[in-house]
């Protein structure tokens, strides 16, 4: 259950409920549309950072909006500073994981400031080889976390000298598709007011067909991404076991309809496990797959987790595999901020076990505390 904060969020406000808020307090109008640029200016952490408003404005709306639903309750870097995993901590004290990752500009592309982003705090999916999945469901996050995340991983970027947010990616703990009503407010919010191009956000589903569905019926048309990591029932069963029930053909149904409507190409996801997913037949059905479907895929090498037997592949082993994916676009993700725990729940996991984070997924009196 979410702890309710009286005063609503102010990045999920929308034009009207700001409009509305002003009518009530005698302010006038044009002052909703500041309110709802505020949060996305850079540098602004909190309400009285906001110049534009006069001091008793300032303290006014302070009494009425919530500025942000999440604090940053600790930090690390890795990758000599460019992936900053943040663990965010929530009103009901319970914490989610959020990754800010700087990509250089380099030849014709330009720079990346990107947003990884939980949609709950745990997973209720529980693939084997995931940490979420291992906490099992606490609760879903609301629009308004999710959403101050990626304001948050801005506020990071920025701290270590880097541009502002560009992508963002529903990639951290959670399925944002069992979440479904709370991540397609968000996605109005970050391509509404923060100005983020819906072509710049991907959320990435394990396989909730009637989610896939509903986002193609109601959100703006991001780029869809299938967690697949295996290409037969029998071995995705194990895996992902949603797949149960939505085998991969309804799955890869569900994603062409959403490519057809959308015109956005689907993405698929790999984590590659030695001796579990890697082998030549995978490969090859795989191939067949993403051939069928014009995917392109992303292997990532798995992260190890603590108290896991299963592990990243043999590298030949891997090259190989890799080898039968010709004909296919397919780029090999690196596993960005692996020393720091950056896989999705490793951070969580490993402060678990340093007993910096209680049994019931609240924080131990923080130390490495950093501002919001
Ligand atoms: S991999 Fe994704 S869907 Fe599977 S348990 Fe982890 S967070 Fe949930």
């Amino acid at each position: 259950m979410v702890l309710m904060h009286p005063a609503p969020a102010l990045s999920t406000l929308d034009d009207a409920g700001l409009r509305t808020l002003c009518g009530r307090l005698g302010i006038p109008e044009y002052r909703a549309a500041q309110l709802r640029a505020a949060p996305w200016q850079p540098f602004v952490a909190t309400l009285d950072d906001v110049r534009q408003l006069p001091t008793e404005l300032r303290s006014t709306f302070d009494a009425q909006v919530r500025f942000s639903t999440a604090t940053v309750a600790a930090e690390r870097t890795a990758d000599a500073g460019a992936t900053i995993k943040l663990l965010c901590g929530l009103d009901d004290s319970l914490t989610v994981e959020t990754v800010a990752m700087e990509t250089p500009a380099r030849g014709a592309s330009r720079r990346r400031g990107t947003a990884c982003v939980s949609s709950q705090v745990g997973c209720a999916v529980g693939c084997p080889f995931c940490a979420t999945g291992r906490m099992g469901l606490r609760r879903s996050c609301t629009a308004a976390e999710i959403v101050d995340q990626v304001r948050l991983a801005g506020h990071a970027l920025h701290r270590h000298g880097f541009g502002p947010v560009t992508h963002v990616v529903y990639m951290g703990m959670g399925e944002p598709l069992a979440n479904a009503a709370a991540t397609i407010e968000s996605l109005h919010v970050l391509t509404g007011a923060a100005g983020i191009s819906a072509r710049r956000i991907t959320v990435s589903t394990s396989g909730v067909v009637p989610g896939i569905t509903r986002l193609q019926r109601e959100a703006p048309p991001v780029t869809l991404a299938i967690s697949l990591h295996a290409a037969t029932d029998e071995l995705r069963n194990r895996l992902v076991p949603l797949n149960r029930a939505h085998p991969i053909a309804a799955l890869l149904s569900a994603a062409g309809s959403y490519a057809s409507a959308t015109g956005r190409r689907i993405s698929v996801e790999w984590c590659l496990i030695g001796g579990v997913n890697d082998s030549l037949q995978q490969a090859q059905a795989l191939r067949e797959l993403a051939r069928s479907c014009g995917a392109h895929v992303n292997v990532i090498p798995m992260n190890r987790i603590e108290g896991s037997s299963w592990g990243p592949p043999d590298p030949e082993v891997a090259r190989q595999f890799l080898h039968q994916l010709r004909g296919v676009q397919v780029t090999v993700r690196d596993t960005r901020g692996g020393d720091v725990d950056a896989a999705c729940g490793q951070l969580r996991a490993s402060l678990e076990a340093r007993r910096e984070l209680r049994p019931d997924g609240t924080l131990s009196p923080p130390r490495t505390a950093v501002g919001a």
